[in-house]
């Protein structure tokens, strides 16, 4: 039987349904889910020597006869295995534990090859439960011993030492369907080596080098691959679909910026005047808008509504979530003329969604029964918090059946993405930035809270209160980021309210919002909170992306040290909004570690959106800064997107490639992983 790459484990001789189920937890389902299961770390064991020179606490392999081997019980279901193992310069002791069934197979005789770490025991030079493999005539490579041993990622009831195997056994098994997908030619520009000798060397390299070749080729694919989707994207998108253009003068959106209760910023002006640029074409625009939490997003969006309402198109505006569209739907229907129609679509509400001139709602305007004709401008807030599939059939569904003509996409974010990022993921965007918040504004005061002061702080608090009639909020901590354990979090919130209501706030109006509650409670207690008759608004972590509340200026962060620094700055970027000063409260957990208050303290000093997702994303990986966000793409698990060079490099690659891709079909076929899936829901 010849099995494929895309077989599931269970296929493989030694994996039944029960290690299929295991390996599934570490998300591996396929053959290939195996061989891309890498190593996170490797012991270098490669160091041979004689046993007469090893010295305490060296790491070594050492090849030998077993002289002899027992096993002995203890209590308790407990065991050991003693044996000793001798070469031409001397004796040494091995012990195990808990492995009873070695002595049927390390027997007094074997030539064995031992790895591990030599430790002395009561005077006596041991090896303590080193790894071994039976050296036999075939003289088969090693995969355990005396060489770069691979550690992976593991799972109960899954080892390391299985894992080798496993995977020794599968490469064998599969080598023929291992095919190149990179064409020669960039091999060979690029230096790289291929790819079965890749996946190969990750796992049982036989040096350094050959670890930091293979290393190379793999960590070239990740950075590669997305590039050349997000290209071959642009390019479908420029050249395969028209927009209708919408043509009006800078002049005459005078009429709606003069009577803003502000003067726009230039960043926010600059970023006007490249969507009104788009928007001219008769190719449909494909804008990123990204600007720190605070920045201005909503009026920019705004703008570029009406523009597309002078023309006498319309415009749907998705947010994530119902507060988020019913804010929006109250921040624009202000700054719009009376008779530009303004309706909001949600599951729970309804208001001109059949007749407006500009849409506002939640990922219920996808579900919009009737096709709404005339839609010349999508406007989606905080991207990354819909799928790739969301996006696109909101689109897909705006698209003029007849004329094949597509809406203008203009998409918003207040994550920062660093550049690599947004080269890597978002390469068919074009990016407009706000890198300058409204004048006025003041930093934020961010301070850590350590336990035994919290008390003094919820005082202060108290007093500010009372003082200057501050608002607060009260963020809980972040226990689970899954949607099936937000149940924690709600449980979580609602026990931290009821005890500062009955103790430290009880004289003060508090309230507690979260994401289970129904959307007229929730909308009612935004509405309370903006008109000052909340004092505290305590909050789980996912409710509050995106709410303005100029007059907050006091946040509280239980558990701080759980989130990101990312996603603290989102949550920072909650005050501030307005001139007042404004704080930032962080309560770290109980027995908060060392480096995890040092990252505190860089939050701390830091205010600026994007450096802190660049620490964050080297620390942590890209995952970390789009939270739970599920952005479509593969993980990397090799290349880091701080690797600015690599990233440049493949991208050059990608360039060079983009239109030959056709005569390389194997690479076409690995850009689907990348590519959006688009299905019509029933
Ligand atoms: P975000 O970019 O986070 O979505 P918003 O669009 O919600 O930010 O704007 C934050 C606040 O700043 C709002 O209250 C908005 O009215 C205000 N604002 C926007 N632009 C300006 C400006 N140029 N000057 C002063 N305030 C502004
Ligand atoms: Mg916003």
């Amino acid at each position: 039987m010849i099995l494929k790459l895309s077989d599931p484990v269970n296929k493989l001789p030694r994996v039944g349904d029960i290690y299929a189920k295991k390996l599934k937890r570490l998300e591996i389902k396929t053959i290939n889910d195996l061989l891309y299961h890498f190593p996170h770390r490797y012991i270098d064991y490669s160091l041979l020597s004689k046993i007469n020179q090893i010295q305490p606490g060296e790491t070594v392999t050492i090849k030998g006869k077993i002289e002899n081997i027992k096993s002995e019980y203890r209590q308790f279901k407990k065991s050991i295995q003693r044996a000793v193992v001798s070469d031409s310069s001397g004796e040494i002791k091995v012990i195990w534990f808990n492995q009873p069934y070695l002595i049927n197979t390390l027997k007094a005789g074997k030539e064995v090859s031992l790895s591990g770490k030599a430790k002395s025991f009561a005077g006596r030079l041991t090896l303590a439960s080193p790894e071994f493999e039976i050296i036999n005539s075939q003289r088969s490579q090693a995969i355990h011993t005396g060489r770069l041993t691979p550690i992976y990622p593991l799972t109960a009831g899954i080892s390391s030492k299985w894992l080798r195997w496993q995977i020794k056994t599968t490469l064998e098994l599969v080598r023929g369907q291992i095919k190149e997908f990179l064409p020669y030619k960039i091999l060979i520009q690029e230096n790289l080596i291929n790819q079965y000798e890749a996946i190969k060397k990750i796992h049982f390299p036989e040096n350094k080098t050959a670890l930091k070749r293979a290393q190379e080729r793999l960590a070239f694919d990740e950075v590669f691959l997305p590039q050349l989707a997000a290209k071959l994207r642009k390019i479908n998108w420029q050249n395969e679909k028209k927009a209708l253009p919408i043509n009006i003068s800078l002049s005459k959106l005078k009429k709606l910026t003069d009577q803003l209760p502000f003067t726009l910023t230039n960043a926010q002006k600059k970023a006007v005047s490249e969507i009104i640029n788009d928007l001219a074409k008769n190719r449909p625009m494909n804008r990123l808008l990204q600007g720190d939490v605070g920045s201005g997003k909503t009026v920019v969006a705004a703008i570029a509504a009406y523009d597309v309402w002078l023309a006498g198109q319309k415009t749907m505006l998705m947010a994530p979530t119902e507060i988020l569209a019913a804010q929006h739907y109250q921040t624009i229907k202000n700054i719009m003329p009376k008779n530009l129609k303004i309706g909001l679509k949600t599951s729970n509400q309804k208001i001109n969604n059949n007749n407006f001139d500009i849409l506002i709602g939640t990922h219920a305007l996808i579900f919009k029964k009737k096709r709404p004709s005339k839609i010349g401008l999508i406007i989606i807030d905080e991207q990354h918090r819909f799928g790739v599939e969301q996006r696109a059939l909101l689109i897909k569904k705006s698209q003029k059946q007849k004329s094949q003509t597509y809406p203008h996409v203009l998409t918003m974010t207040a994550t920062p993405i660093p550049r690599s990022v947004a080269l890597t993921l978002y390469g068919d965007l074009d990016l407009s930035i706000l890198n300058e918040l409204p004048s006025g504004r003041q930093q934020v005061k961010t301070w850590i809270i350590p336990q035994k002061k919290r008390e003094n702080a919820y005082q202060w608090i108290k007093k500010q209160i009372k003082n200057y009639h501050s608002q607060v909020f009260i963020i809980c901590p972040l226990i689970e980021e899954s949607e099936k354990e937000l149940m924690k979090n709600i449980r979580a919130a609602t026990t931290e309210y009821k005890k500062l209501k009955k103790g430290v706030f009880s004289n003060l109006k508090l309230s507690l919002i979260h994401g289970k509650l129904k959307i007229k409670e929730k909308n009612s207690i935004i509405k309370q909170f903006n008109q000052g008759k909340i004092d505290i608004l305590v909050a789980t972590p996912v409710v509050e992306v995106g709410i303005d509340i100029p007059n907050a200026t006091i946040i509280v962060i239980e558990g701080a040290e759980r989130f990101g620094l990312a996603q603290l700055h989102q949550l920072r970027g909650r005050v501030g909004r307005g001139e007042k000063q404004s704080y930032c409260f962080l309560f770290p957990s109980f027995n908060v570690s060392q480096h995890a208050y040092q990252r505190l303290q860089i939050f701390q000093q830091n205010n600026i959106g994007v450096k802190l997702a660049e620490m964050d994303l080297a620390e942590r990986g890209p995952g970390e800064i789009f939270g739970t966000a599920q952005h479509g793409f593969p993980k990397m698990k090799i290349a880091s997107l701080t690797d600015y060079q690599l990233i440049n490099r493949a991208r050059k690659t990608a360039a060079k490639i983009v239109r030959q891709i056709n005569q390389f079909p194997l690479l076409k076929k690995k850009l689907k992983k990348y590519t959006i899936k688009l299905v019509e829901p029933n």
